[in-house]
């Protein structure tokens, strides 16, 4: 069985006085040996967090495709990767809405990622519209097809989390068999494009994940974690959902 990742995306959310409940995420963490947990906390947080809390997985929210250059206000994997980041988001369906980023930048952000060292998470998910009008699971199929990098190279982890975009933060999570449903399409996806070790990647689900409904989301088959926003913010919310990955 594949370890489950929980990973908390801190989104703009985050100041100095914020580091004693990293601190304390940390720290109850470590009662779940289990259970591999990770905080992406804004870029500007994260060598502080690095520095409060060794050993534990600090990652960046996004980073830029390019190695270095005039893009300014933006982060390179070289310096995430030097400020103590392990892993980092791409793709995230916030960025991909008001950044307008299209899956082939999110797609070189990955590479760029992946090539440095930085584990990936790679987000996925589809509009309320599109769940509607039925097309969920093509859809999603698509964005994969342009957002995953060709192959799978050197030691870091490619992740995918399926976010669909109208259960992020609204307290709304699609059906259990929806689920089921595009975490076995999005397995199958990953085998084409990376053959057997497509079967090992982790695919988290993401959106309004809390105490109250993580234990029945972690029994679906293909869920092998969760990326988690609101809730990843205190420590008494987020460490029941780590619990309930290491049941
Ligand atoms: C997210 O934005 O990645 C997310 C999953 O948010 P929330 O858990 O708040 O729905």
């Amino acid at each position: 069985m594949v370890k489950k990742l929980v990973a908390g995306n801190w989104k703009m959310h985050g100041v100095s006085s914020d580091v004693a409940e990293i601190r304390a995420i940390a720290e109850g963490s470590r009662q779940y040996p289990s259970v591999d947990v990770a905080l992406c906390l804004p870029s500007i947080l994260i060598h502080r967090a690095v520095e409060a809390v060794p050993g534990f997985a600090i990652g960046g929210q996004d980073v830029h495709h390019a190695e270095k250059g005039a893009h300014t206000g933006c982060t390179s994997a070289q310096m995430l990767e030097d400020s103590g980041a392990r892993l980092t988001i791409v793709g995230h369906s916030e960025r991909r809405d008001a950044q307008r980023e299209s899956d082939d930048e999110v797609r070189a952000k990955a590479e760029a990622a992946l090539g440095i060292g930085l584990d990936v998470i790679l987000c996925c998910g589809e509009s309320l519209d599109v769940r509607e009008g039925g097309t969920a699971v093509e859809t999603v199929l698509t964005q994969l097809e342009g957002s995953l990098p060709p192959a799978l190279a050197g030691g870091a982890e490619l992740a995918i989390a399926y976010e669909p975009i109208w259960a992020i933060g609204t307290g709304k999570i699609p059906s259990i068999a929806e689920i089921a449903e595009m975490h076995a399409a999005i397995r199958g996806k990953l085998q084409e494009r990376f053959g057997a070790a497509g079967i090992q990647l982790r695919i988290l689900y993401g959106g309004s994940v809390k105490a109250s409904n993580a234990a029945e989301i972690f029994r679906i088959e293909n869920v092998d974690g969760a990326l988690v926003g609101g809730a990843s913010l205190k420590a008494a919310d987020f460490l029941p959902i780590v619990a309930a990955a290491g049941l």
